[in-house]
């Protein structure tokens, strides 16, 4: 087998479901890397503490977000370490020493920062302002070079690779700068056509949902505004149907362009094609989702094993990082 080409590191919030947004712009890189690297997927449920009100669904969503990546085809049998981030409490004490090399500007001068406070101005906390230390000390805890993750994240990355600059400058190499690796849909918008897809805009589409639920979110589709009558032509180029199309009907997408842009298509039929080719491709997906969901403690199990495999590298990380930091040991 040929040596692996470094490691890989991702997280998401336990949202639950996860939609074609979260798919095109990460879960089908986590996927694809598994081949090349050794590849660490975690399931962030401290970080969705930031913003929560209520906390009663953590588990479910963390579950059912484990579903989907597992039946994507993250694979814990080919290596590949899937666990929950609360369940190796190390990236805590990371947290806390990375926190010492940030300059408190950074965090407040941050964009997604802003972007949060205008959301939740009654609920700007402290874990809040530290949210992307947090992300530093899991991606460094386990020296990842390679971090799949959609355009949004830009800005966290580069963040967490100043920190691991300074923190390196001050106490030498120990910490690894890590590599963003986008896929060819960075960005997908939602089925407003504007925004970016999202769950809390409630704009999404979840790759898990039944050929009918797949239909009804389709049909509801914002294509070129400009074409108000069947008879005007398409201007794929703005139509997020046509984007999309080009990943789900690759047979089919010149056909689409052609008739499209001489109105021999409507938007109707065109989503109506969309919809059928959309609900196809996930398909064996929904069939070894089913198959997983049918054994819950077996995904559990899955969880507690990654975390135990993640928790052994993360301890001689830290130990790694307290020494360079010149915390005495117990003895
Ligand atoms: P988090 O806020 O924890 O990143 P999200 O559910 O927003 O959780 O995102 C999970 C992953 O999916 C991230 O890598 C993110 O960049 C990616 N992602 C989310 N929405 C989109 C989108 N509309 N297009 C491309 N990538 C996305």
């Amino acid at each position: 087998m040929a040596a692996k080409k470094g490691r890989v590191f991702s997280g998401a919030r336990p949202t639950g479901r996860q939609h074609l947004g979260n798919y095109l712009g990460a879960i089908r890189n986590y996927v694809a890397l598994q081949e090349a690297y050794d590849c660490i997927y975690c399931i962030v449920d401290l970080h969705a503490l930031t913003t929560l009100k209520d906390t009663d669904h953590l588990r479910e969503w963390t579950y059912e977000m484990a579903l989907d990546w597992l039946a994507a085809g993250i694979e814990p049998d080919r290596g590949t370490i899937l666990f929950v981030q609360s369940h190796v409490p190390q990236v805590t004490e990371l947290h806390t020493i990375l926190s010492m090399v940030t300059p408190l500007g950074w965090l407040t001068r941050l964009p997604t920062f802003k972007e949060k406070v205008r959301q939740h101005p009654d609920n700007v906390n402290y874990g809040l302002v530290g949210y992307p230390v947090l992300m530093a000390a899991d991606i460094t805890l386990y020296k990842a070079n390679t971090v799949p993750v959609g355009v949004d994240q830009a800005s966290h990355l580069e963040f967490t690779r100043e920190i691991v600059r300074r923190f390196n400058h001050h106490f030498g190499e120990v910490l690894v700068e890590p590599q963003a690796q986008y896929t060819d849909f960075p960005k997908v918008l939602g089925i407003d056509g504007r925004r970016k897809m999202s769950k809390s805009l409630d704009n999404h589409i979840e790759i898990a949902a039944s050929p009918e639920e797949i239909e009804r979110r389709v049909m509801q589709m914002v294509t070129d505004p400009a074409r108000r009558y069947r008879s005007d032509p398409g201007r794929p180029e703005v139509c997020n149907v046509f984007t999309l199309h080009r990943f789900f009907s690759p047979d089919q997408v010149a056909q689409i362009e052609e008739d499209c842009r001489a109105a021999e298509i409507g938007c109707v039929e065109c989503k109506r094609l969309f919809a059928r080719n959309l609900a196809d491709y996930f398909a064996p997906f929904r069939q070894r989702r089913a198959a997983l969901a049918a054994d819950p403690d077996r995904v559990w199990e899955i969880l507690a094993d990654g975390a135990r495999r993640a928790s052994a590298i993360a301890s001689e990380v830290i130990a790694e990082v307290k020494e360079a930091v010149g915390l005495p040991s117990a003895r």
